[in-house]
């Protein structure tokens, strides 16, 4: 072997040697960093690892950021102490958006390595001021490239020498490993920390709804709102719009982290229509503006602000406000920004409108307090336990209540104890029915009460002062007793007189008509005092003094009184009342004058030759009975009415029917007052029935 070749063999073996050397240090590299998935632990031990591995004195690590368009630090080792330092590292921006004249930034971008000596440095710029920063004259850079991008740049300090050959070699084999392991580890934290920003989200969001559900005032839930938006996204102000739909028009009613006073901003906004937040609810669609000097329609507020955030509050479809967020930084506000207010917006908007009802259902209790305020009558509203809801503050005076207690929330049974008011609450709690009642208060007045169950709510009661009326009716009885009676007493005169003037003998015809006229007159009026007299008695009130009484002997007594009037008209009156009907219980006076009544008005009021049938049947524990007639029969407009005191059916063919309108007044009351019914069937040309229901003695 000669000497050339043995030299070359020794270099081929030294060479073989540090290929060597550098494959053992890659795998160990590799093999370290290999396992670390966090992207913070990675760049800081891929910093150690390279620095341990070669003579460089130092080794910096600068970022990509994720838009490709600036590094920034990552890591240094060995660690710097000055904070100076490490502010100025924190601060190193080095844009690569748009660097073609940069001869370094260029040759990164194409994956090479660029060794600044000495002089160089003070020409390209970044790096001059690198070097600047870590004291030195040799820096050696290497781009860290994944899928033909650069991701990171590694920066080595060779001090005051060029750094060795043997070095430069091991970081160009090195270069691919270490970016794919930079890669993978921000891939994998990227993950990781989307993951996380999930689970806060949904953590914020839960705790949102918490809130929001917990409070029902509106200015708490905008000021809440804007609160957690502008957490979130670290924006710098915030204010809330409601929007009206029909007008397309916004009004703020919050606003956080200006410095104008509200008027202000009102001004500066003055009636804009235009601005992206009206854009925003008019489309129904958030929206991001990255650069606000960009957008027409921004409407500046503040000379700071450089970007914008704008999300709809949506309630069933519908855009009820917006938010807006800004900010003072370019760019800030992205896509998990706009996900989270529009959230937060779903969620304002349920607040909001449970708030708007509250304050709508607020204002309608004043209205209503403002009412009950201004009215006479008494209102009492229970809720479902019977506890008291509302009252008027009538009440006070009227049931004599401590003014100074509050009876809201009290039991209506403990605060109404002792007072007519109680029964009549029973009673409607009992029968779930609406009843009314005339309630007799021991100060001489009375009460119409009115006290009605109403699903989900409770029951209501409404009580109307009457006394002024009771009192007028009780005049009035007075007033007509006493009429009646003076009346009666010249019309007996008349009717002696007349009496005795038929018996003169020869009486021109003429003259007898005449006294036949006065004679028919006098007894229609004697019937309307009669009638004006019984019902004055029954309203004042009558006691009855009830027995067991077989009705068919009281229908037959009537019968036989009518039957003269029914001979007259040729009608037939038929019966038909077995002895195996019950007896009902009752006054045999009262019931005479009932069943006379109706018998002969089925009489009066059906033409010759027609026919009244009368019959009763058992119904549970009372009996009824039905008076049926031929007659003129009744339309049920007058139906309406026959009841009522004076009233009569205007018709031809009852027009010569004397009556004073006062007999089925009676009829009603008196048996009212044997805790009867009263009801008919009539149709008109076809006849009436009267039905009457009448409690069974033996019942
Ligand atoms: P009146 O003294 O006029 O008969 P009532 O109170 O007894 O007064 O009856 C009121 C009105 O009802 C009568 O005027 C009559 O028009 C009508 N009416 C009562 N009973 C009958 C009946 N059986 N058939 C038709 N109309 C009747």
């Amino acid at each position: 072997m000669s000497e050339i070749e043995q030299t070359i063999d020794q270099a081929e073996a030294l060479r073989l040697h540090a290929e060597l050397n550098r494959l053992q240090t890659s795998q160990a590299i590799i093999q370290r960093l290999g396992q670390i998935l966090d992207s913070k632990l990675i760049t800081r031990d891929l910093v150690n690892a390279v620095l341990e591995h070669t003579r460089y004195r130092r080794a910096l690590l600068l970022l990509m950021d994720e838009r490709d368009a600036a590094l920034s630090f990552g890591a240094i080792a060995p660690p710097v102490t000055s904070s100076e330092w490490m502010t100025a590292l924190n601060d190193l921006f080095i844009s690569t958006y748009n660097a073609e004249h940069d001869p370094m930034i260029r040759s990164w971008l194409q994956g090479q390595p660029v060794s600044i000596v000495g002089d160089h440095i003070r020409q390209t710029s970044p790096m001059r001021w690198l070097a600047h920063i870590l004291h030195t004259d040799h820096l050696y850079s290497v781009p860290l490239m994944q899928q033909g991008r650069v991701i990171g740049v590694l920066v080595l300090d060779a001090g005051d020498e060029a750094g060795s050959a043997e070095d430069e070699a091991l970081l160009a084999a090195l270069a691919p490993s270490l970016a794919m392991m930079l890669f993978n580890a921000r891939i994998h934290s990227k993950t990781v920390d989307d993951l996380a920003a999930k689970m806060r989200q949904l953590y914020i969001l839960r705790q949102i709804d918490r809130e929001l559900n917990d409070t029902i005032d509106l200015q708490h839930v905008f000021a809440m709102t804007l609160d957690w938006a502008l957490r979130f996204t670290n924006g710098q102000a915030a204010s809330l719009a409601l929007f009206d739909e029909k007008s397309g028009d916004l009004r703020y009613v919050a606003e956080v982290g200006y410095s104008q006073t509200k008027e202000h901003l009102a001004a500066l906004r003055g009636e804009h229509g235009l601005s992206p937040a009206h854009r925003t609810a008019r489309a129904g669609r958030a929206e991001i503006i990255p650069d606000v000097s960009m957008d027409k329609d921004y409407l500046r507020l503040s000379n700071t602000v450089r970007s914008q955030l704008c999300a709809p509050i949506m309630r069933e479809d519908r855009v009820i406000a917006v938010i807006t967020v800004e900010s003072k930084k370019l760019n800030a506000f992205a896509e998990e920004h706009l996900d989270f207010v529009e959230k937060l917006g779903a969620r304002a908007g349920v607040a909001i409108d449970n708030g708007r009802l509250f304050a709508e259902s607020v204002r309608e209790r004043e209205k209503l307090a403002r009412i009950l305020n201004n009215t006479a009558d008494v209102v009492i509203v229970v809720d479902m336990e019977g506890r008291l809801e509302l009252l008027s503050p009538s009440i006070i005076g009227v049931m004599r209540l401590d003014p100074e207690e509050n009876y809201i929330g009290q039991r209506y049974v403990d605060v109404f104890e002792n007072t007519p008011l109680l029964d009549s609450f029973r009673q409607v709690v009992a029968s779930e029915q609406a009843t009314v009642a005339e309630i007799h208060l021991p100060n001489n007045r009375t009460f119409y009460a009115n006290l009605a169950p109403y699903s989900g709510i409770g029951w209501i009661i409404v009580m109307h002062d009457i006394t002024p009326l009771k009192e007028t009716e009780r005049l009035k009885s007075e007033l007509v007793a006493t009429v009646s009676h003076d009346l009666k007493q010249p019309l007996s005169v008349m009717q002696g007189y007349t009496e005795l003037l038929q018996m003169v003998q020869d009486l021109d015809p003429q003259v007898s008509k005449y006294i036949h006229m006065i004679q028919r007159s006098v007894t229609n009026m004697r019937a309307l005092i009669d009638d004006v007299l019984d019902l004055a008695r029954i309203e004042a009130g009558i006691q009855l003094n009830p027995k067991s009484i077989p009705i068919q002997t009281v229908i037959a007594d009537c019968v036989e009184a009518v039957k003269p009037a029914a001979d007259a008209k040729a009608m037939q009156i038929a019966t038909d009342l077995p002895d195996s009907l019950p007896p009902v219980l009752g006054e045999r006076g009262y019931l005479s004058q009932i069943f006379l009544n109706l018998i002969s008005n089925a009489v009066k009021y059906t033409p010759a030759r027609g026919s009244v049938r009368i019959w009763a049947e058992r119904h549970g524990s009372t009996l009824r009975i039905a008076v049926q007639d031929t007659g003129v029969g009744i339309s049920p407009e007058d139906q309406a009415h026959i009841f009522e005191r004076f009233y009569r059916v205007r018709r031809p063919e009852t027009d010569n029917v004397d009556g004073t309108g006062l007999g089925l007044a009676i009829v009603k009351r008196l048996i009212e007052v044997h805790n009867g019914q009263i009801g008919l069937v009539s149709r008109l040309g076809e006849g009436s029935t009267f039905y009457i229901t009448l409690p069974i003695a033996s019942a």
